[in-house]
């Protein structure tokens, strides 16, 4: 190494470099920075400035690597008495934040690329640096931009819950229909969960909410009914088509297990051709589905039934869709299978939600959008177990456009 001062390189106030040692054998270097006594030290909780330094105190932190070159940074810093906040804290230095590793540009460029879609493991690896670390840095970045909730423009929302560890635990996610907006996400998918959620909105901003879109979920109704009682609230095709599914499943099981054992042949690998969108079947498939639908009268009443369903969402006209509904009730009880007559049921003592499609044409592919880009965070993002980095992650992902209607 040349006698050449790198302290260029590191070009922050009140501290100075005062050693670099460079080590070739192990690519790495480490630098040496001191408190620049010039300057009184500034308290890391409120900023003011010191009077008294309470003691020294070192800690080691990455910087960006140079040159293919690992860089560690040896700072001292002090802990002051701070007047302010009655009490020791630790000095705020401008180029690493108190309660981190690493340097702010190290933390910035890793957030960068954790924002680019990296799992936070790829980013720990490309950059040598812990998970943990790289986590905290992301999570710190996106608490910055996204912890606040903004409640600004909304008038439809769409509401709906997602799985986070396999059917144990949930969370309620809040979309801005209108821009695609994440608003915002919460734990569990309770009447409270939501409650939270409108409690802490503004009241004029809870007035202004026209319609939501939830699935007939009892929980959400009446949060929704409690809190906006002027929202219309509209069930969207895919939730209610999805809980249709459930039905035809639980009876081609039933089907099944009561079927001789030639008619089983016919039966077996069914339970995807009859929840599948007919229009994405193989021809053979669809072949199946025919023979399917030949043997067993329930299944075909049924699946003629979800069919029926889905043509109450064409409906324009309130009334038109009120007497198809009830056409429907009437089908269903004629077949009158129980699992088929408890979802009627529903069906019926939840009609106005549907009918309001009427009026607020809220489709559904923006929902499914949003479920299946979440998987995908999910899977990305290291330690979802932390469900506040979660919930940052997703309203990343969803910063919503400005809608043009
Ligand atoms: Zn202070």
């Amino acid at each position: 190494m040349s006698g050449r001062s790198i302290a260029a390189y590191f070009p922050w106030r009140r501290v100075k470099v005062t050693n670099q040692q460079v080590h070739v054998e192990s690519r790495s270097a480490l630098v040496r920075l001191e408190p620049d006594r010039r300057f009184r030290p500034r308290c890391h909780g409120c900023g003011g400035l010191a009077r008294t330094v309470h003691s020294h105190t070192r800690k080691f932190v990455r910087d960006m690597a140079f040159g293919g070159f690992t860089m560690m940074l040896q700072v001292a810093h002090r802990k002051i008495w701070c007047d302010g906040c009655g009490g020791v804290r630790v000095e705020q230095l401008e180029f690493v934040d108190a309660s981190q590793r690493v340097t702010c540009r190290l933390a910035a460029y890793a957030a960068q690329l954790c924002r680019s879609g990296l799992p936070v493991t790829a980013v720990a690896k490309h950059l040598d640096l812990d998970p943990k670390t790289v986590k905290a840095v992301d999570k710190a970045a996106l608490k910055a931009e996204f912890d606040a909730t903004d409640y600004d423009g909304l008038r439809r929302l769409a509401i709906d819950e997602i799985a986070v560890h396999k059917g144990h635990s949930y969370m309620t996610v809040v979309l801005d229909y209108d821009t695609g907006r994440v608003v915002w996400m919460g734990e569990g998918r309770q009447i409270a969960t939501l409650g939270a959620f409108f409690e802490a909105m503004p009241v004029a901003a809870r007035e202004r909410i026209e319609a939501v879109a939830i699935d007939m979920w009892d929980a959400y109704v009446h949060a929704v009914q409690t809190w906006c009682p002027q929202a219309d609230i509209v069930f969207d095709l895919f939730h209610v088509v999805k809980a249709f599914n459930k039905v035809i499943d639980d009876i081609r099981n039933e089907e099944f297990r009561k079927a001789r054992d030639a008619d089983r042949t016919v039966l077996k690998g069914s339970k995807y051709i009859l929840l599948r969108n007919r229009a994405n079947l193989r021809r053979d498939e669809r072949l199946q589905l025919r023979k399917i639908l030949e043997l067993n009268s329930t299944l075909n009443c049924v699946y003629w039934l979800k069919d029926l369903l889905k043509h109450i969402w064409d409906y324009h006209r309130p009334s038109w869709a009120r007497s198809a509904l009830e056409g429907w009730y009437t089908v269903a009880e004629e077949v009158g299978h129980p699992a088929l007559l408890r979802f009627a049921r529903r069906l019926k003592k939840y009609s106005f939600g549907i009918v309001s499609h009427c009026k607020h044409k809220m489709g559904t592919g923006k929902l499914e959008g949003v479920n299946n880009k979440i998987k995908v965070i999910k899977r990305t993002a290291y330690g979802f177990h932390d469900l506040d980095y979660f919930a940052l992650k997703v309203k990343q992902a969803f910063p919503g456009k400005v809608s043009n209607n």
